[in-house]
């Protein structure tokens, strides 16, 4: 967040012994001569307007840094000043130099402690039904895990079989895409831009859009106020649609059968086209005594060895799923 300097303003602060206002850039109460506290906090004088200060030198002690106290007599002195107005004390050692950077609020409203909001208490019930909840997700992942774990292994007898081969085909061709001007690829060929919103920065940059909060009044140190308000950018980007050669997938040839002998789909290619990443996969349905399992796997071998009524030696886990299989001799 950027912060701009729209100007700066006058304050006031009330002396602590007689309650006086009193003009913020006055270093001893008008009424009853007792120096600024350290701690003072001064107002806006006007909290709906600000008058810009016109008057150069006071605008420039404003920007010479805060003010300090003379470690003496407590007296609010010039940040350049080397002796106290006052006492004539050295300020060059030991001096404190005032706080600064803090926001200063109207004349009329409290100070608000900066608090955080008191947490919502939550309703007990809630809590335990959520408690129970990611219980019963335990328990359930566990039970899940406790029967993937457990093993079964048993007889079994081929029931039947089935195979599946798919070939993707892909072809070179111009496809329509869209994106950011700076992450297009340089061989594309761009057909329409326009400027969209992407980002937000700190900096203006080319085509950005500030974005500025209502102004307020920060502490500079010496009585003076400093009105400030917190921007930021939108920036506009081009966004384009654009052609590109690009390896697509155009055909799926797909062959199945139920049995042993699988074959690859084919078809002739054209110039432009390739054959894509193939696939495969084999389905042995086991029957034992009184159940049906079956099994999904890419081992076109272990599949070949699958003649139905063959025997079998298989693995069964808790859920009902085989994760193993051989024959049996
Ligand atoms: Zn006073
Ligand atoms: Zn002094």
């Amino acid at each position: 967040m950027a912060q701009k300097i729209l100007g700066y303003v006058e304050l006031v602060w009330t002396c602590d012994s007689c309650q006086t206002k009193n003009p913020g850039a006055i270093k001893s109460c008008t009424s009853c001569g007792a120096p600024q506290p350290l701690d003072v906090r001064f107002e806006q004088v006007d909290p709906n307007t600000f008058n810009f200060i016109k008057d150069e030198a006071l605008i420039r002690m404003a920007q010479s840094g805060p003010d300090k106290h003379c470690p003496f007599c407590g007296t609010r002195n010039l940040a350049n000043a080397a002796v106290c107005v006052k006492c004539g004390g050295d300020l060059t050692v030991g001096s404190t130099s005032r706080p600064t950077g803090e926001v200063v609020l109207p004349a009329q409203s409290a100070p608000q402690p900066a608090q955080a909001k008191p947490r919502e208490p939550k309703s007990k019930a809630a809590s335990i039904v959520l408690i129970l909840v990611l219980l019963s997700i335990c328990a359930f992942g566990v039970f899940l895990l406790t029967k993937m774990m457990s093993k079964d292994t048993m007889k079994a007898t081929v029931a039947s079989t089935q195979w599946e081969r798919v070939v993707p085909i892909e072809a070179y061709q111009q496809v329509a895409r869209s994106d950011w001007a700076d992450a297009i690829p340089s061989e594309a060929v761009i057909t329409s831009c326009s400027l969209e919103y992407h980002y937000d920065s700190n900096q203006p940059t080319k085509n950005s859009e500030e974005v500025c909060g209502e102004p307020y009044v920060v502490d500079t140190g010496t009585g003076v106020g400093k009105v400030v308000q917190d921007c930021y950018y939108k920036v506009y980007e081009d966004y384009c649609s654009y052609e590109i050669m690009e390896w697509g997938v155009v055909d799926t040839l797909r062959l199945s059968g139920t049995d042993l002998n699988a074959v690859w789909p084919s078809r002739a290619l054209a110039n432009y086209e390739r054959v894509g990443t193939v696939s495969e996969t084999y389905t042995i349905w086991f029957s034992t005594s009184g159940d049906t399992y079956s099994m999904r796997t890419s081992n076109y071998n272990l599949y070949q060895q699958a003649y139905p009524g063959s025997r079998w030696e298989i693995e069964i886990n808790g859920l009902g799923a085989v994760t193993s299989a051989k024959p049996a001799n």
